[in-house]
């Protein structure tokens, strides 16, 4: 299936609409923009952000008026497109690295939305950058998150630092983090511990986390099926701890593009790289053009 077919599709019937006239007036995008309002509402992005959306790209489509040898309806699509880039962030927003010294990525997230999985696609994206990198298992509540990092770090041939589940997870980072220093590693990447919901310990661990590692990067990792509850998440764990963006997974499944479209705007945190599938490639950075250009198909 296409990438949110069904926001590409509803989209659609908005510049249908628009077929056969000779300029966007008032009147005549009462009715797209009813499409667009809806198409965005079933994808489940968040209401305030369908709103300001709206607002936003009725009052450019009254303002261009006519223009020779472009239909109003690609005019539309135009406006919308550039709309939806500025709405996801613009432009790609890159990964920080240290001056000196490892750089340190917390990776924080609930359980089951791919945090462990996207460790291990993290290091192997930044091998191939030519970054060295190491693991390190601070998930000291599910041994068998420890167990799946080791095999998973083994895959993509990155070592995993594991102190068991007796240390204090700020602990075994700052373990972890003099090993990494010792081999010059260039970059660790921390797996954090996942529960369920957001609970006040959970909170506490990554505040003493952060403390303790100063990260350069401190990333939520969301699922994209969850819509727009993924960005109500950033903005929950930016308010507490203070993050650095997002990583949205599963973007290859049939998720309906709520999540990519209300990160940004309800968090003011970008997404900085996405899942899109299981094998250890499928991670890449957040284009919002590249996105835009698919949503509009
Ligand atoms: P954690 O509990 O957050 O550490 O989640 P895991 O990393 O164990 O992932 C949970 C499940 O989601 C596993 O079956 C992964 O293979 C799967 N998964 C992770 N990322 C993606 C993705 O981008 N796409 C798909 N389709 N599955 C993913």
């Amino acid at each position: 299936a296409e990438m949110f077919g069904q926001l590409t599709s509803g989209l659609e019937a908005a510049w249908n609409k628009l077929k056969g006239e000779e300029v966007l007036t008032k009147e005549n995008i009462v009715e797209p923009m009813r499409d667009i309002r809806r198409a965005l509402l079933e994808a489940d992005v968040s209401l305030p952000v369908v709103r300001r959306f709206v607002q936003a790209v009725s009052e450019r489509a009254v303002g261009v008026g006519l223009i020779r040898g472009v239909k109003p309806d690609q005019q539309l699509v135009k406006i919308v497109h550039e709309e939806l880039v500025k709405l996801m962030g613009g432009e790609v927003s890159e990964l920080v690295f240290a001056k000196s010294g490892p750089t340190v990525i917390l990776l924080a997230g609930l359980q089951g939305v791919g945090k462990t999985t996207v460790c291990a696609k993290l290091a192997f994206y930044l091998k191939k950058l030519g970054k060295s990198c190491m693991l390190i298992a601070a998930d000291v509540y599910r041994p068998a998150a420890i167990d799946q990092l080791v095999i998973l770090g083994e895959q993509v041939d990155v070592p995993v630092y594991t102190a068991g589940t007796e240390v204090k997870p700020s602990q075994i980072a700052r373990q972890g983090l003099e090993e990494a220093k010792k081999k010059n590693t260039d970059v660790v990447i921390v797996d954090t511990a996942g529960r369920l919901q957001i609970d006040k310990a959970m909170m506490d661990e990554l505040k003493e986390m952060k403390r303790a590692l100063n990260p350069s990067e401190a990333l939520l990792v969301v699922d994209a099926m969850t819509g727009q509850e993924a960005a109500a998440l950033v903005t929950a764990f930016n308010l507490e701890i203070g993050i650095t963006g997002a990583i949205l997974t599963k973007l290859d499944g049939d998720s309906r593009g709520g999540a990519a479209l209300s990160v940004r705007e309800v968090s003011g945190k970008p997404i900085k790289l996405v899942g899109r599938g299981e094998r250890m490639e499928d991670l890449e950075p957040f284009y919002p053009d590249r996105m835009a250009g698919r949503i509009l198909g």
